[in-house]
């Protein structure tokens, strides 16, 4: 079959925020740069971000980048790169003034300054007190971030393809990444876009659990790729819960709202999180404060008639405070929790938010993996960045605001670096004859499919896999029963049918080739989770109830060939200044 080719000088894969940062200074740079999407752009998980992004600026109190630092190593319970953390936390103040030029319509202060408020395990003076250090554009940070960056691409002349979907990489026999195999969803079309650079931006995959705050499109597609072509993904066991989804909806419920003053409370009413951590209570880290909420719902505390969820309240801020600062929120309680929270608080569970493990990289983008000869290498035209790569700068847990952080400034490491890299690369290598071959056999193989199971009943025995076996605690009996459920679910996928092969929007073929990614990434948690014998960070074992430094210090890939696990060593030096030492983590 002929298949259209087009070439490019960088191929990337994901309109978020973290492919628009990166398209943006590839574009400026005079470079021709196709930016791939399932959606329309402005429609990415990151409209959806909330709270703020975190940078020191001091505009409220003061604040340094080195206090930073020390929060997110702290906050990644020591598992993060010490010099990606330096070098994201330096830059964090200069990328957000470079958004505040973009356009990007900040809150203000009185002082005409950017606004600021505080955020979970975000400190003073090395964990000190609470700093407000999350910029926000009211509750609604994302969306301003996402639809600037948009309009300046625009103006950069980027070549979106939108509703095109990315099947897989292309990489020869010397283990080169030299474009991919997409797909148009609304006709089938395959093309393959060749490409000097490839960077995927494709963002999470909160999809592999049944209750997430995640967009349905959030279906670890970039993880699937890069585990089918022999990438190992990095640190997948570490899945953070979000402290506040809406009970039985799963919508997100911003930490903003504690940062502005919200707490939670237990069936009692008592504000319980000052026993858990008495100095930052409600503005612990995530994983700290759910593991409290759990704890309250699992010895009888919980409130309503299950006693499965807990209240956070916000009644006592006013109406004034709730509708001027935290306006999504409001609707989001009216219209999920049916509660007007200026007058009742809101009930919220833990819910898997955001997976801290992804594909490995340096702090410039490049995709590091075994390979070669080299146990640890970079792979040539690979780069990722977002919630899709591991650099690893949230390590065992993310604080919050790292995130839309992390996007926009590896995004734009990463585009710097490809302008490096192309410059000393300046000719396409050959594509390889079967360049196509595993995304064609994928598609023949759902063609063909006859007598198979529906793809939605076999993503909901995965989803409900995950969420039964790999959550908020984990059970050594729960996570090797998991073990090879998720073995059995994977088999399963082999043999799905698409039911309805009519093309109408073609949502069932896209579907069944997203449960390809999610179970690289279901089964690469449920694996290494399984693997992981000490609570770190998001991970906390029932059975290995403490950190342990001396043998579980490492990263783990995981390999999707033979389902194998490897460990590399945490980087611990930074770049410029002292490490911070190993310390036990209380808030
Ligand atoms: C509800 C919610 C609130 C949040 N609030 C905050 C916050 O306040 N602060 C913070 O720091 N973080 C927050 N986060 C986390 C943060 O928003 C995300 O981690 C981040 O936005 C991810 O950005 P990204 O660019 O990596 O990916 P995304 O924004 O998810 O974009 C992924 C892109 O990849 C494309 N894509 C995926 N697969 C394919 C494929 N196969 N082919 C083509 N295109 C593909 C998608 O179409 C999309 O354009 C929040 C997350 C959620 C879910």
């Amino acid at each position: 079959m002929a298949i259209t080719k087009r070439t490019f000088d960088v191929v990337v894969v994901g309109a978020g925020g973290a492919g628009m940062r990166a398209a943006l200074t590839l574009s400026q740079a005079g470079l021709k740069v196709a930016v791939l999407s399932k959606v329309f752009p402005t429609r990415s998980h990151t409209v959806a971000a909330q709270g703020g992004i975190a940078a020191s600026l001091g505009n409220v109190n003061e604040d340094n980048w080195h206090w930073h630092m020390y929060d997110t190593v702290k906050g990644s319970d020591y598992l993060g790169d010490q010099d990606a953390i330096e070098y994201m936390c330096r830059a964090a103040p200069e990328v957000v003034y470079e958004l505040e030029h973009f356009g990007m319509p900040f809150d203000r202060l009185d002082s005409g300054k950017i606004y600021q408020r505080p955020f979970g395990g975000h400190m003073q003076d090395y964990g000190k007190n609470p700093v407000p250090r999350a910029c926000a554009a009211a509750d609604r940070t994302g969306h301003a971030l996402l639809h600037t960056l948009y309009q300046q691409n625009v103006k950069a002349n980027t070549n979106f393809f939108i509703e095109w979907k990315a099947l897989d990489l292309i990489r020869d026999e010397d283990g080169d990444v030299l474009g991919v195999v997409a797909m148009e969803i609304e006709t089938s079309e395959v093309m393959i876009l060749q490409a000097r650079a490839t960077l995927f931006a494709t963002g999470g995959a909160g999809r592999i659990f049944s209750a997430s705050t995640n967009a349905y499109i959030n279906t670890g597609d970039g993880l699937g790729m890069a585990a089918r072509a022999g990438i190992p993904l990095e640190d997948m066991e570490f899945f953070q819960f979000h402290p506040t989804g809406v009970h039985g909806a799963g919508v997100l419920i911003t930490e903003g709202v504690r940062g502005e003053g919200g707490y939670l409370v237990n069936k009692d009413g008592e504000r319980f999180m000052p026993r858990y951590a008495p100095t930052a209570k409600d503005l612990a880290s995530r994983d700290v404060v759910s593991r409290a909420m759990a704890t309250e719902i699992k010895e009888g505390r919980g409130c309503g008639p299950h006693g499965d969820h807990v209240l956070l309240k916000l009644d006592h801020l006013g109406d004034e405070v709730i509708r001027h600062r935290l306006p999504g929120i409001r609707d989001i309680a009216i219209k999920f929790a049916h509660v007007d929270p200026s007058k009742a608080p809101i009930p919220v569970v833990p819910t898997a938010h955001y997976m801290m493990g992804g594909i490995p990289t340096n702090y410039h983008g490049q995709v590091v993996a075994p390979h070669r000869t080299a146990p640890e290498d970079v792979v040539q035209g690979f780069y990722a960045v977002g919630e899709c790569a591991c650099v690893s700068v949230h390590g065992a847990n993310r604080l919050g605001c790292n995130s839309l952080l992390d996007l926009i400034v590896f995004g734009r490491a990463a585009a710097r670096q490809i302008i490096e890299d192309l410059k000393a690369n300046p000719n396409p290598k050959p594509l390889p004859a079967d360049a196509a071959e595993r995304p064609l056999a994928r598609l023949a193989r759902l063609e063909n499919q006859k007598d198979g199971e529906s793809v939605a009943e076999v993503g909901d025995a995965m989803r409900k896999t995950m969420q039964q076996h790999c959550g908020v605690f984990r059970f050594p009996d729960l996570l090797a029963q998991g073990v090879s459920k998720i073995r059995e679910v994977a088999e399963r996928v082999k043999h799905t049918e698409i039911k309805d092969k009519s093309k109408v929007f073609n949502t069932a073929r896209v579907e069944a080739l997203e449960l390809d990614n999610l179970i690289e990434v279901a089964q690469a948690t449920m694996v290494a989770a399984e693997a992981r014998k000490e609570s770190r960070g998001a991970h906390a074992r029932e059975d290995f109830p403490e950190r342990d430094d001396k043998n579980w210090l490492k990263h783990s890939l995981y390999f999707s060939e033979g389902s194998r696990l490897d460990y590399k060593p945490v980087r611990l030096k930074p770049l410029t200044v002292e490490s911070f030492p190993l310390k036990a983590r209380v808030y």
